[in-house]
């Protein structure tokens, strides 16, 4: 039977893996991706849980070692910059492995692009199902036809929206903000150690990353703005507002976001969507189902993507019955840690002084308990 040509939107994280996997079972995907190559912002982002496995068996697994951070250590810092204790990062009993985002999206579409049609600085502009297929309009390729699209453009996906309807009715706010900014190399001492302070409401972690050092900041706005993801002046102004007044190293480094021409700024949102499929067209990763604050979206991109493929594999000629089987299994991944957005990010980010004492001297008591009960195990903690 002739395999399905199935288009992906989105060359990111999930995009490029289910092209990966589509074309080991003897399919030849298009995917379309609207910048003009892969996309290097970010911070780190961490290969874990499920996502294992799914590397492992694409033969990527001594790659990303080799391209981990050096990221051992968490230093808690209070709101005037003192340390109050630090926590190691790595787990024999959990495997992770932190990566930047740019890095595991260029192994992934290494791995793909041989297999698969890439289409860079395009996008889709339109989409057509009627029983026999999708009839898709791109802003600058040719009209094609379609057996299957699939949506992993991310959190503000467009194939979501076309076919979906706006964002907005998905959308869950945490209340949170994500910004990020690449610094100067020397602006991290030590490359073993990830430094983060904590205030209420605002969050400054100092990432050593690989190469490229980062400012992450997570916080409450005081006074939200409308979000307009293309305003870069009001996510500076939002970011300086934020931190305003607070010590440390903040002030350093909130010049370097104002200083940089495009960082990364978004609101923290979980999408929750009754369905993921509509007729011939899916949606996975981010576009389906974002988990804000966890740091388990690219995980959860890389083993929907191994399931989608696996069920489509599964079910030649039945994509009904596929995407639904797709869905029930990563809604079990996803569910369970969508769910745990709201009390971490008030274990995270506590808004009182009271709070943060408080969420310090639990953190203080599991590190004695785990440095007690077993002094090689250890905890992740992820900022996003
Ligand atoms: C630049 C960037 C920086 C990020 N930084 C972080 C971070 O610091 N920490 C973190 O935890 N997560 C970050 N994320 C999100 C993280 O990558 C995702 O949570 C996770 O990897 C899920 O992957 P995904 O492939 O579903 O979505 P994404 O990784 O967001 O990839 C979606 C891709 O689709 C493309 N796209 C979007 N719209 C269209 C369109 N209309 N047509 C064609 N292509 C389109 C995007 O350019 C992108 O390449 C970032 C995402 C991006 C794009």
């Amino acid at each position: 039977m002739k395999k399905p040509d199935v288009l992906i939107v989105g060359a990111g994280i999930a995009g490029p893996a289910l092209a990966y996997w589509l074309s080991r079972n003897g399919y030849r995907p298009t995917v379309v991706e609207h910048a003009r190559q892969l996309r290097s912002g970010g911070s780190a982002i961490v290969v874990k849980g499920p996502a294992i496995p799914v590397a492992e068996r694409m033969g990527i697994l001594p790659q990303l070692r080799e391209l981990a951070t050096r990221n051992r250590s968490l230093t808690l810092l209070d709101p005037h910059g003192r340390r109050i204790l630090q926590l190691p990062l790595t787990s024999q009993k959990n495997p992770t492995i932190e990566v930047t985002r740019a890095d595991l999206s260029r192994v992934l579409h290494q791995s793909a692009h041989t297999g698969a049609e890439f289409l860079f600085d395009d996008t889709i502009t339109a989409l057509e199902q009627d029983e026999g297929g999708v009839d898709v309009t791109f802003r600058r390729s040719a009209p094609r036809r379609f057996d299957l699209v699939v949506g992993a453009d991310g959190m503000h996906s467009a194939v979501r929206r076309l076919v979906f309807g706006p964002e907005r009715q998905y959308a869950r706010p945490t209340g949170l903000y994500g910004a990020t900014v690449p610094l100067e190399p020397g602006a991290v001492e030590d490359p073993s150690q990830m430094t983060m302070l904590t205030a209420p409401d605002r969050m400054l972690v100092l990432h050593p990353s690989r190469t490229t050092p980062l400012a992450i900041f997570t916080f409450r706005a005081a006074h939200p703005a409308p979000h307009d993801r293309k305003n870069t002046a009001l996510h500076k102004q939002t970011v300086a507002d934020a931190y305003a007044g607070l010590r440390w190293r903040a002030p350093e480094l909130v010049t370097a976001f104002l200083d940089h021409p495009a960082p990364f700024f978004d609101p923290l949102t979980t999408l929750r969507m009754p369905t993921w499929s509509r007729g011939r067209i899916v949606l996975l990763g981010d576009a389906a189902a974002a988990t804000a604050l966890l740091g388990d979206g690219s995980s959860m991109a890389m083993a929907g993507a191994h399931a989608l493929a696996e069920q489509l594999a599964a079910r030649p000629g039945d994509h009904t019955r596929a995407f639904t089987a797709y869905e029930s299994r990563l809604r079990r991944e996803v569910g369970p840690r969508q769910r745990r957005v709201g009390p971490l990010s008030r274990l995270l980010l506590p808004r009182t002084r009271t709070g943060l004492a408080i969420r310090n001297a639990a953190a203080r008591t599991i590190n004695r308990t785990i440095a007690r009960t077993n002094p090689t195990t250890t905890r992740q903690t992820a900022t996003r």
